[in-house]
């Protein structure tokens, strides 16, 4: 029987375990990546944003990742790696929806909201077809020197004063190494929770305030949404952007729909149910779906010549989508964030925290690993986790607590789109290292913006109340001119700058 010895074990091999695994190889450390699965596999999860880009790009440029920096930018991606399927995304646009009634909308856009992220389509975001970029990541892995097994299931961890013994089940494949002794161990499994289940890590998933699931897949002839408001007269000349090159919401009482457009014209398309509102519905995910597709007759008309691409199973359904643990990280291991925490899909925080998270852990281990500083690193790294994860359930939980009324939901979105705008133009503006929490979650001051703003829109104060006061709780931190009555909720200024 072989073993292998490593500095980093990373247990998980979707985006985010290889992204890690290729900045610490370039790094000169020796690391092996394990995931239970098989490259190409279907996963839910593609709308990237500007801080998602700017740290990816980051990354690319500190740790000399140049086939891998293309995909910072929709233009470059389609230049360097056209068949990797991705989608253009221009921004943030957001449609009020009332059941069993047509889609209306009026000359103060009040049913619609379009907040601009990239101010063309050569710089645009991009969604991301995880099936490809994550295959094309794992392979960049193995290319760059690290270890990478698929079809690979680790078991027990057992110490050895300062090295941990891995052993390693694979499936078919023989003449492979049956352990690794590591020095650290990351777990990025995600939902796969490898270390919160060997370490019986604390489950704190009852404190969220967000409780939500989703039934989703992906859509062929799914007409686009520009083409339905245009053909019932509905006016698109001041949208700053093509509403379908963008994640795109539905919003209506109890829940929203995200709709994702990739340049294969296949769409991601799931509804979120809001769990503290209602009941998961005893139904099977088709039969959910189309009950979804009749209380909303404009979306409903979307899709009615749609079927489902991905994945090979068809409409997948969940329970509470949330997880929060009590720990993030120890003296000899760390979770990813996607793996400490999730909340839900809306403002698409999951692959830029995912980026941030790895550009701080990368950093720790690359100066670290070895030395007495380790832990109290790692403390702060866990601090910090635990702190987005906090900030991301408060801005998205105050968000479903307004869907159903457009004009308070439109007010609570200014939260995220203050902190998102504010954190790439400091990043932008900065020299040297960026150390700021994402979404500003370590800003003490912020933080009790969001807590008292988020307290405010649950109580009985009036619109013009709720947003006066937002305008004024916000202005110290807004560097775009966000809660402004005279962009009648069409934003074109928050686009990012180039760069
Ligand atoms: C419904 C939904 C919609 C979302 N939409 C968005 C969005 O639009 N934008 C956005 O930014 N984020 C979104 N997210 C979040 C996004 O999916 C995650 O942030 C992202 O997947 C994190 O990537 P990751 O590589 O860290 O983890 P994952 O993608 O979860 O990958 C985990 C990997 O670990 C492997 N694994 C699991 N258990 C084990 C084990 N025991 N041993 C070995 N391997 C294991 C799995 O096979 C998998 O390959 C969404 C999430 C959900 C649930």
């Amino acid at each position: 029987m072989s073993a292998l010895d490593v500095d980093v074990a990373i247990v998980g091999g979707g985006f985010g375990g290889s992204f890690l695994a290729l900045v610490l190889r370039r790094a000169g450390l020796r690391v092996a990546l394990i995931d239970r699965g098989r490259h190409p596999r279907f996963v839910i999860g593609e709308s990237s944003t500007p801080i998602a880009n700017l740290v990816l790009k980051d990354l690319c440029c500190e740790y000399d990742l140049p086939n891998v920096a293309p995909l910072a930018k929709y233009g470059t991606w389609q230049a360097r790696h056209p068949q990797l399927v991705s989608g253009i995304k221009r921004g943030f646009s957001y449609f009020h929806h009332e059941t069993g009634q047509p889609f209306v909308a009026d000359a103060e856009h009040s049913t619609e909201l379009l907040v601009a992220a990239s101010s063309s389509d050569q710089h645009s975001d991009t969604h991301w077809l995880r099936q490809d970029v994550d295959a094309f990541l794992f392979r960049e892995v193995g290319a760059a020197g690290a270890d990478c097994f698929e079809d690979c299931e680790v078991g027990e961890i057992e110490s050895v004063g300062q090295v941990f013994n891995l052993p390693l089940k694979h499936g078919q494949v023989e003449n492979l190494p049956h352990e690794l002794r590591t020095r650290f161990v990351v777990d990025g499994s995600g939902e796969g929770q490898f270390l919160a289940k060997r370490l019986k890590i604390e489950d704190r998933t009852h404190e969220l305030r967000t409780n939500s699931r989703t039934v989703f897949a992906h859509f062929a002839d799914v007409t686009r949404w520009k083409c339905c408001l245009e053909s019932h007269g509905i006016d698109t000349a001041e949208h700053p952007f093509d509403c379908d090159h963008a994640a795109l919401h539905h919003v209506f009482a109890g829940g929203w729909m995200w709709q994702l457009r990739f340049n294969d014209e296949t769409v991601s398309a799931g509804f979120v149910q809001d769990l503290n509102r209602g009941e998961r519905p005893n139904l099977s995910a088709a039969a959910e779906w189309e009950s979804w597709l009749r209380r909303f007759p404009a979306i409903s008309e979307q899709f009615a010549n749609a079927r489902v691409v991905r994945p090979e199973g068809g409409l997948r359904s969940t329970g509470r989508l949330q997880r929060k643990l009590a720990r993030a990280a120890g003296g000899w291991w760390a979770m990813l964030p996607n793996t400490a925490g999730f909340i839900d899909a809306l403002h698409s925080t999951g692959i830029a925290h995912t980026l941030c998270g790895i550009e701080r852990l990368a950093r720790i281990l690359i100066r670290s690993l070895g030395r007495d500083d380790l832990e109290s690193q790692l403390r702060e790294y866990e601090r910090c986790v635990r702190a987005e994860v906090e900030m991301i359930d408060l801005l998205v939980s105050g968000c479903f607590a307004a869907m159903g009324d457009f004009q308070r939901f439109a007010t609570a979105t200014m939260l995220y789109f203050t902190a998102a705008t504010s954190y790439e133009r400091a990043r932008l503006a900065s020299v040297g290292e960026f150390r700021p929490a994402f979404l500003l979650a370590d800003d003490e001051q912020w933080l009790a913006v969001v807590r008292r703003m988020c307290d405010r829109l649950r109580e009985a104060c009036s619109i013009e109340q709720f947003e006066k006061e937002m305008s004024e709780a916000i202005r110290p931190f807004d560097v775009v001119g966000l809660c402004d009555p005279a962009a009648r909720n069409m934003y074109r200024h928050s686009a990012m700058p180039e760069n």
